[in-house]
């Protein structure tokens, strides 16, 4: 047997992965349209996003800054909306707005106001998510649960208008069993409804949550995102 190419496994990929978020959303009696799926490129080359954009995939997710600069002005005018997912540095916060559609990982007062000036700066509009470590995780990035209404009660006093406030995003700790995930994922769910209602966001619809082995579960919790690299990428070289 010849080996496929790589965009025909990609193109693959995507098929099943497309496949699955619609036999979970529909035995979580939701409309598969409601999840968006992110594919994670990050480490990927510019190759292996030009097939999945061919196989029909518009989002695609990014995790530092410079590798998505290295690749993201050759799909100028090729119709995707770039997710900046990652660890968001304060010196490269400027680049963002010309570049990424949205922002998941936003996680203090003072980076949400940053991004703020850099958008105004640049006469652009991003949509933002809030990242909170549900799991409370000393591993992972993110907001205490706690501190997201403080946070908004001082953002909120004079919001900006380049920005659009649009839900919570987490990565839960790594090799939580099943039903502690899923408990996890359902904790965003119900802080992101009470933050909607207590603030008066009516955009702040979205939930990021759920990767590549635990997507079906997100989306069982109402997962609006899912940010999904390996099983449509293939397995990255290291962690990152
Ligand atoms: C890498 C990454 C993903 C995708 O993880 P996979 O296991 O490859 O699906 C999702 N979200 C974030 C924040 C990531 O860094």
């Amino acid at each position: 047997m010849p080996r496929m190419s790589v965009a025909a496994d990609i193109a693959e990929n995507l098929a099943r992965v497309r496949a699955a978020i619609t036999e979970a959303a529909v035995a979580a009696g939701r409309r598969p349209e409601e999840i968006r799926l992110i594919a994670v490129s990050k480490t990927q080359p510019a190759a292996a996003v030009a097939a999945a954009r061919a196989a029909g995939q518009r989002d695609f997710g990014e995790n530092t800054v410079q590798d998505a600069m290295s690749k993201i002005p050759a799909f100028a005018g090729k119709d995707i909306a770039w997710h900046f997912i990652g660890r968001l540095q304060t010196n490269k916060v400027k680049f963002i707005p010309a570049h990424f559609a949205w922002v998941h990982s936003v996680d203090s007062l003072a980076l949400l106001q940053k991004v703020a000036r850099a958008s105004e700066g640049a006469g652009a509009m991003l949509d933002i998510l809030l990242q909170v470590n549900i799991s409370a995780d000393p591993a992972k990035q993110g907001l205490a649960p706690d501190a997201l209404a403080p946070l908004l009660d001082s953002y909120l006093r004079a919001p900006s208008p380049a920005l659009r406030l649009r839900g919570l995003m987490t990565v839960p700790a790594l090799d939580l069993p099943p039903a502690a995930l899923r408990r996890a994922f359902a904790d965003l769910r119900r802080l992101r409804d009470d933050t909607r209602t207590r603030f008066g966001l009516n955009a702040f619809d979205q939930l990021s949550m759920g990767m590549s082995d635990d997507f079906r579960l997100a989306i069982a919790e109402g997962a609006t995102m899912v940010r999904v690299g390996q099983a449509v990428f293939g397995a990255r070289a290291k962690k990152v």
